[in-house]
């Protein structure tokens, strides 16, 4: 039995992480950076260690450190949230090593999955369908040249080991193919420390589409249905939906058979996440495997019913899944809304700083994760996240006047936000018609849709 849970993150995730423990009974331990000390994460868990200085690198990645909390805290599993070490096989042995259950899948299935071209190859071994591509990673641009001539342009270089939008370039044609190719190669090397690349055929104007699953360490494997997250801003997402109004039953059907056989073909333990895109045509891809929770497990929530961190909590105990798929169904609709200290105006560049008035949004179908509040320093060392805001109701269209609804009750002043074009978005017809792709955002600059209400004026 599970006693008492480190949490290896921060911000939002780490209180989404304190919350659910507590409905358990379990007891927390949050570790902090010295910059995070007042984050709501570490002033609601039972316990909080200081783990170092600000950089990731010398605080939340630093797996001695945090292993040493773990004991000198007498914690006796670690939830690693999602980013920082949440698909570091290595941490996982670790934990394993000491003891500790690491609460996720086994260090093997990240290993495997966690690695882009290797997950492909899963993929393709269990007869899933992926996106034209080179099987194994390309170890230089001759070779490269040769496959992305084969597939034919355009053509995506993409890092094995990538995440979080980074090391991914496009090349239209073979005299663009080399200089896309090493800096692809660059940027992967920097920001994941492996510059491992591979090429993939660039499918114009796809739908991401990501079916959440949940499977137990006695091999029941469900899955959640699907999340369509194509509203994104420099291959990272902004609005998540679920369901996917786009999608048909037929190629639901479909897709949540392939995503089921790809965790059982991992033997996936846990929450995870089988992503792919969908061209215009209906033809849908595998492209790669979280295997950790993510940040929009939210939607699923909230369209679902379930519980999703306190299932990845009970399975890490040792429980059984007792969800039947048969039982499984959407109840909702749900939206998420990034809540990014960005300034969408100028290319999305984090706008951190102190957040000198705040005021959330509720009601009924309106749910806020966030760890800021007023007068909280938001620090520039971190991802510019902020908070989430989900709304779910009976239709996509009552979720849509909802979202806009919170989105001006929701005040956060002293920084710039995403609230501003979130609303605007809310507001878009072509949004609103639900055939929303990849390209939308950019897209978007192009037309302009006037904000025609205020945000909500309050008693400061
Ligand atoms: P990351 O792990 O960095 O998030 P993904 O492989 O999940 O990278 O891709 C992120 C986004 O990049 C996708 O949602 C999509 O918008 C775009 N993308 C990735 N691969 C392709 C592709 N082959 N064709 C078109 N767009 C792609």
């Amino acid at each position: 039995m599970i006693r008492k849970v480190l949490i290896a993150n921060r911000g939002e995730i780490a209180l989404r992480v304190v919350r659910a423990c507590r409905e358990l009974g379990m007891k927390t331990l949050a570790v902090y950076s010295e910059v995070d000390e007042q984050s709501l994460h570490v002033q609601l868990a039972d316990e909080a260690i200081c783990i170092g200085p600000a950089p990731a690198i010398q605080s939340y990645l630093k797996t001695d450190r945090i292993l040493s909390a773990a004991e000198l805290g007498d914690a006796d599993a670690i939830h690693p949230g999602y980013g920082f070490l949440a698909e570091n096989p290595t941490f996982a042995e670790q934990c394993d090593a000491c003891n500790i259950k690491f609460i996720g899948p086994s260090s093997n299935t990240i290993r495997k999955m966690g690695d882009k071209v290797l997950a492909r190859q899963v993929a393709i071994r269990a007869n899933v369908p992926t996106v034209p591509g080179s099987e194994d990673t390309i170890l230089d641009e001759k070779m490269g040249l040769k496959i992305a001539n084969a597939i034919g342009y355009p053509v995506i270089i993409k890092a094995a080991a990538g995440g979080g939008g980074k090391g991914m370039r496009i090349a239209h044609s073979t005299v663009a193919f080399s200089k896309e190719f090493r800096t692809a190669q660059m940027e992967a090397e920097k920001a994941f420390n492996n510059g491992a690349v591979y090429v993939e055929k660039y499918i114009e104007e796809p739908h991401h589409i990501e079916f959440q699953i949940l499977g137990d360490r006695y091999g029941h494997i469900v899955h959640l249905g699907e999340r369509d997250c194509s509203l994104q801003r420099k291959y990272q997402k902004l609005i998540e939906e679920a369901p996917a109004t786009f999608l048909n039953d037929a190629l639901r059907a479909k897709m949540s058979k392939a995503a089921v056989k790809l965790a059982k073909a991992c033997e996936y333990e846990g929450a995870g996440t089988l992503e792919f895109l969908v061209d215009k045509h209906g033809n849908f891809y595998f492209i790669e495997m979280n295997a950790r929770i993510q940040v929009e497990h939210t939607v699923t929530e909230e369209a679902m019913g379930v519980d999703l961190v306190k299932w990845q909590l009970r399975i890490a105990n040792g429980e059984h899944l007792t969800l039947e798929q048969k039982n499984i169904r959407c109840r909702r609709h749900a939206i998420e809304c990034r809540i990014n200290a960005e300034d969408s105006e100028k290319n999305f560049v984090p706008c951190p700083g102190n957040i000198n008035l705040y005021y959330a949004p509720g009601g009924y179908g309106v749910r806020v994760d966030s760890h800021v509040y007023g007068g909280y320093d938001i620090p520039p060392y971190y991802d510019s996240m902020i908070g989430k805001l989900i709304v779910s109701a009976d239709t996509r269209e009552e979720a849509i006047e909802r979202m806009h609804r919170a989105l001006n009750e929701y005040i956060i002043r002293g920084i710039k936000t995403t609230i501003p074009l979130c609303k605007k978005i809310m507001q878009d017809p072509s949004f609103r018609t639900g055939n929303v792709t990849t390209k939308y955002v950019e897209t978007f600059f192009n037309r302009t849709v006037e904000p025609n209400s205020e945000t909500i004026k309050i008693h400061e």
